[in-house]
C-alpha cells in the first residue's frame, strides 16, 4: 500500500519508518529541509532507541523515502497521514492547530482519485469535522475519508510501542475508509493487537482523555508523596500495596519531579479548554494541571532544604535533564523549572545529560554543561537526580563523595535507597520518603 506521512517528527518518522517495516511504500515529507536531507542520507535527526537501524534499512530496501515535496509525495497515495505538531497556543491553552490545517490545505490541494487523510496528530475533537470541509471547500469533488487514529507511542520505547500497542483506535464512520485502515495495520492485527474502531469525534476525544487521565494518576501519588513525607511513611510501597489491585495497576505510580515532556502538559491545557469551549468543566485535570505545574519549583525548594535552607554562592550539579530517559526531548522537562528556581536562589549550577545537551543547550541558560556525573559534581554542595537514565543508577559514590564539597543527594526519582547511600557517608532525600537532614 502508497502511504504517506506528512511530519518527520517523533510520531512521524516512527510511524513512517515502522509503516515501511510491515512491507507498505512510505514516502514521509516535511517542511524542514535540513531534516529531510539529513534523513536521506540516514542521519537521523532524534535520539529514538532502534530508529536508526529501522530507518536505514528500509531506505535501502526502497521502502522509504523522504522529500520537502508534498506534491510529489501524496501522489498515488491511498492513505495520507498527518503527524505534524499541535503545541500549546501561546497565551491560552488551546491546541495550534495552524499545522494540521495547514498540512490539510496543502494535501487538498494535490491529491488524485479516493484517499484516506488520517489524522494522527492529538487533535481536539471536531478537528476531524474542520479539516474534512477545508478539504470539501477546496475541492468540491473529490473523493476522500478524514479519519481520526491517535498515536499513543512513547518516546523511548517508541518502536516497541508502534509495532506492540496495546490498541489501535481508529475513528470513522465510513466502512470503505475502515476496510483500508484495516489493511494498513494488518501485520498488527496478524498479531493480535487489538483495533478499536469507534466513531471520529469520539476517537479524537480518547487520546485527551488517556493521557488527562494519566496525567491525574501521577499528580495523585505525587500528592500522595508529599504526605508520606510528612507522615513518616514510604511511597514506594504505598504505591505497590496500591498497584496490586488490578483495578489500580502498578503503572504511572511513581511519584517524582512533576510529569513534563511534550504531550502530558499541552494536552491536559488543551482538554480543559475544549470543556470549557463546550460550556462543560474538567476540575481533577485542571487541578492536576495546576498542582503539577507547583511541583517543579517545589522540587528546587526540596534541593534548598537538603542543603540547610539556602543555596546562595553554592554549587548545585543537576544529573539528567530531558524530560525522561532514552530521549532526547527537552520540551516541558522539569529540569528546566528546576534549575530557574535554583538560579534564582543564588546557587551556580552544573548539569548534565547523556543524549539531551545539544537541546538543552536551546533551553537551558546561565549554567554549565559538563560531560558526565563526575564532571557535573565536581566542587557541588548537593548533587540532584533529575532524570533516571542508566548512566545514574550505578553511581561511584565513594569518588562522588571525594570529588563534592558536602556529600548530599537529593534523588527525585528514587532511584537509589537510602542505606546504601549513608552507608557512604551521603546525606540522602528523595520523594516520598521522611527526608533526611544535614
Ligand atoms: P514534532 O514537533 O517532533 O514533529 C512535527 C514535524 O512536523 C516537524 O518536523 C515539522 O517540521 C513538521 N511539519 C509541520 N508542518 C508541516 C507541514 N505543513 N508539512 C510537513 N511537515 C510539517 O512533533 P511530534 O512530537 O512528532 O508530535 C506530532 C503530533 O503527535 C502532535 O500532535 C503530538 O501531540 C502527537 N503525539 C506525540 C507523541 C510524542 O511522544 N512526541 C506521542 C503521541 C502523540
Amino acid at each position: 500500500m502508497d502511504i504517506t506521512v506528512v511530519g518527520a517528527g517523533y510520531v512521524g518518522l516512527v510511524s513512517a519508518a515502522c509503516f515501511a517495516d510491515f512491507g507498505h511504500s512510505v514516502t514521509c515529507v516535511d517542511t524542514d529541509s535540513t531534516k529531510v536531507e539529513n534523513l536521506k542520507i540516514g542521519t537521523i535527526p532524534i535520539f529514538e532507541p532502534g530508529l536508526d537501524d529501522l530507518v536505514t534499512r528500509n531506505i535501502s530496501a526502497d521502502r522509504l523515502r523522504f522529500t520537502t515535496n508534498l506534491k510529489a509525495a501524496v501522489k498515488g497515495a491511498s492513505v495520507i497521514f498527518i503527524a505534524v505538531g499541535t503545541p500549546s497556543r501561546r497565551g491560552d491553552g488551546h491546541a495550534d492547530l495552524s499545522y494540521v490545517y495547514q498540512a490539510a490545505r496543502d494535501i487538498a490541494g494535490t491529491v488524485e482519485g479516493y484517499t484516506i487523510i488520517v489524522l494522527k496528530s492529538t487533535v481536539p475533537v471536531g478537528t476531524g469535522d474542520e479539516v474534512e470541509s477545508i478539504i470539501r471547500s477546496a475541492r468540491p469533488d473529490l473523493q476522500f475519508s478524514v479519519v481520526s487514529n491517535p498515536e499513543f507511542l512513547r518516546e523511548g520505547a517508541a518502536i516497541g510501542d508502534f509495532k506492540r500497542p496495546d490498541r489501535i483506535v481508529i475513528g470513522t464512520e465510513e466502512e470503505r475508509a475502515r476496510d483500508v485502515m484495516s489493511e494498513v495495520y494488518r501485520p498488527l492485527f496478524l498479531n493480535q493487537s487489538p483495533i478499536f474502531f469507534t466513531e471520529r469525534r469520539t476517537s479524537e476525544l480518547i487520546k485527551y482523555a488517556s493521557n488527562a487521565f494519566l496525567a491525574v494518576k501521577i499528580t495523585f501519588i505525587n500528592e500522595i508523596a508529599d504526605l508520606c513525607e510528612l507522615a513518616d511513611a514510604n511511597v514506594q510501597d504505598v504505591a505497590r500495596g496500591m498497584g496490586l489491585d488490578n483495578r489500580i495497576g502498578q503503572k504511572f505510580l511513581h511519584a517524582g519531579p512533576g510529569y513534563g515532556g511534550s504531550c502530558f502538559p499541552k494536552d491536559t491545557a488543551a482538554l480543559v479548554k475544549t470543556a470549557q469551549d463546550y460550556g462543560g468543566a474538567l476540575r481533577i485535570v485542571e487541578t492536576a494541571a495546576a498542582v503539577n505545574d507547583q511541583r517543579k519549583r517545589a522540587m528546587a525548594r526540596k534541593v534548598i532544604a537538603a542543603c540547610g535552607g539556602s543555596v546562595k554562592g553554592k554549587t548545585i550539579g543537576l544529573l539528567g535533564l530531558t524530560f525522561k530517559p532514552n530521549t532526547d526531548d527537552m520540551r516541558d522537562a522539569p529540569s528546566i523549572a528546576i534549575v530557574q528556581a535554583l538560579l534564582d536562589a543564588g546557587a551556580t549550577v552544573n548539569v548534565t545529560d547523556p543524549i539531551g545537551m545539544a537541546q538543552a543547550q536551546g533551553v537551558i541558560s546561565g549554567v554549565t554543561f559538563y560531560p558526565d556525573a563526575y564532571t557535573c559534581a565536581d566542587n557541588a554542595s548537593a548533587l540532584v537526580l533529575v532524570t533516571e537514565w542508566d548512566a545514574y543508577r550505578a553511581l561511584d559514590f565513594p569518588r562522588l563523595r571525594e570529588l563534592m564539597h558536602l556529600p548530599i543527594l537529593v534523588d527525585l526519582r528514587n532511584v537509589y535507597r537510602a542505606a546504601e547511600i549513608e552507608r557512604h557517608g551521603f546525606i540522602y532525600n528523595s520523594v516520598g520518603h521522611k527526608p533526611s537532614r544535614p
